[in-house]
């Protein structure tokens, strides 16, 4: 085992950030000043359109689809140079999620039409499989698509759908055989968001994020739409999100920003005559946090490393979930600690320390620990398929 890069993975990094660096402009920067998940602004989208032309939104991608061909890895130094800026936004369901799994069930057709549309940035996704009475839960769902013809036509409503306020597309669970038992009468379906019937309302989140309800009423779609096999929609899902899950998990670099940030303010800020930093508590609190970093970058590594091997992490994906998203919320909360009341001081406040970014970042660390999935249930999947316990 080498836990080193190649130099070839060297070179790679350090061109990759040479072209984001190069990719940023003021206009971007003040928009990623007030990025509140509103979607991306005109210079967000100009930033993705120009990494979709330089093949970075198709890293691991087949050349045949518009991507580079790369291993996996090459993505995720990628990621690791995007999350050092922070607050870019780049179309990451489409590519990240949905497109892997339409390379694995898809037909030909399908992969040849919507693959190009994802790693050129035309085609981002929402993730349509909460409903109001199906979460963790989720085989329970009751959107019902039909067949009519040479098309579906659904009816239903979505919950905590993120994203949908500005995607192109839904990638939609929905009931296909409401007498097969639960799990095996679902499929999925690439949704057109301007598809009329189609009604989007916002729900506000706690840290002024906004996520959406969406309700389907009589929408018509192609038949063609519907991705994969009919009623195996369950088992494409359950995929889509075990890479929903790795792409969750990957958050290394922005947690190193921030732990960078917090290292910084405790050595440069005193309290009762000497440096934060030299405080046993603090000390301790840091090596702790900084030692499940590094359990979050090696298992970012390892989940792609399996599927550079042609295989998709399950376990593994739900513990680097549990990890890095355990973490978020710990560093959050460690943060506004050592900042002391000027830790709950938001951003508009002049008298906030580190631009108020830890008072935001206590309010949005909790949501991730139960989107994606929920870190009980993602901990049971590790007991059942990584331990081999009974159900
Ligand atoms: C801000 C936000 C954004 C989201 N974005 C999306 C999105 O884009 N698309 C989408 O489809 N969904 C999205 N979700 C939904 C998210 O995936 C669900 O909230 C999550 O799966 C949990 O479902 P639930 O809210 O119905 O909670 P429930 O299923 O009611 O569970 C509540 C809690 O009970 C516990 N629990 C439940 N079942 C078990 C079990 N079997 N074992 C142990 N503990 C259990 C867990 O602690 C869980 O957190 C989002 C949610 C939020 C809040």
């Amino acid at each position: 085992m080498d836990f080193r890069f190649t130099a070839e993975q060297d070179e790679w990094r350090e061109e990759v950030r040479a072209i984001i660096e190069s990719l940023i402009t003021p206009e971007l920067e003040e928009e990623m000043q007030n990025n509140s998940d509103l979607g991306p602004g005109p210079a967000g989208k100009a930033f993705m359109r120009a990494l979709g032309e330089k093949g970075l939104l198709g890293i691991p991608w087949e050349e045949k689809h518009g991507g580079l061909g790369r291993p996996l890895m090459d993505q995720y130094i990628f990621s690791e140079e995007i999350g050092r800026i922070g607050g870019l936004y780049t179309n990451s369901t489409a590519v990240n999620m949905v497109g892997p799994t339409i390379t694995r069930v898809g037909t030909d057709e399908q992969q040849d039409e919507w693959i190009p549309k994802m790693l050129s940035g035309e085609v981002e996704c929402a993730l349509g499989y909460t409903e109001p009475g199906a979460g963790t839960d989720l085989a329970g769902l009751e959107t019902r698509a039909v067949e009519d013809g040479d098309e579906f036509v659904i009816n239903g409503q979505k919950m905590f759908t993120s994203a949908a306020h500005f995607s192109s597309h839904i990638w939609l669970l929905a009931r296909t055989d409401p007498d097969a038992p639960k799990h095996r009468g679902l499929s999925v379906f690439l949704v057109p968001m301007d598809s009329p019937g189609i009604t989007v309302r916002p729900l506000w989140r706690m840290d002024d994020g906004r996520t959406n309800e969406v309700f389907f009423d009589n929408v018509r779609i192609p038949r063609a739409n519907q991705i994969g096999e009919p009623n195996r929609g369950w088992y494409h899902v359950a995929m889509a999100l075990d890479f929903e899950r790795v792409s969750l998990g990957g958050r290394y670099a922005g947690l190193l920003k921030r732990l960078n940030a917090l290292v910084k303010y405790a050595n440069e800020t005193t309290a009762n005559g000497a440096p934060l930093s030299q405080d046993p508590y603090v000390r301790g609190q840091f090596a702790d946090l900084g030692i499940k970093l590094e359990v979050v970058r090696m298992f970012s590594y390892r989940t792609a490393w399996m599927i550079d091997q042609g295989q998709v992490p399950n376990y593994e994906s739900s513990a680097q979930k549990i990890i890095a998203t355990d973490l978020i919320q710990e560093i959050a909360d460690f943060g506004v600690e050592l900042l002391g009341m000027h830790g709950q001081l938001t951003k508009d406040s002049p008298h906030n320390r580190l631009d108020g970014e830890l008072e935001q970042a206590y309010r949005s660390g909790i949501f991730l620990r139960f989107g994606g999935g929920a870190n009980e249930v993602q901990r049971d999947i590790i007991a059942r398929r990584g331990l081999g316990m009974p159900r």
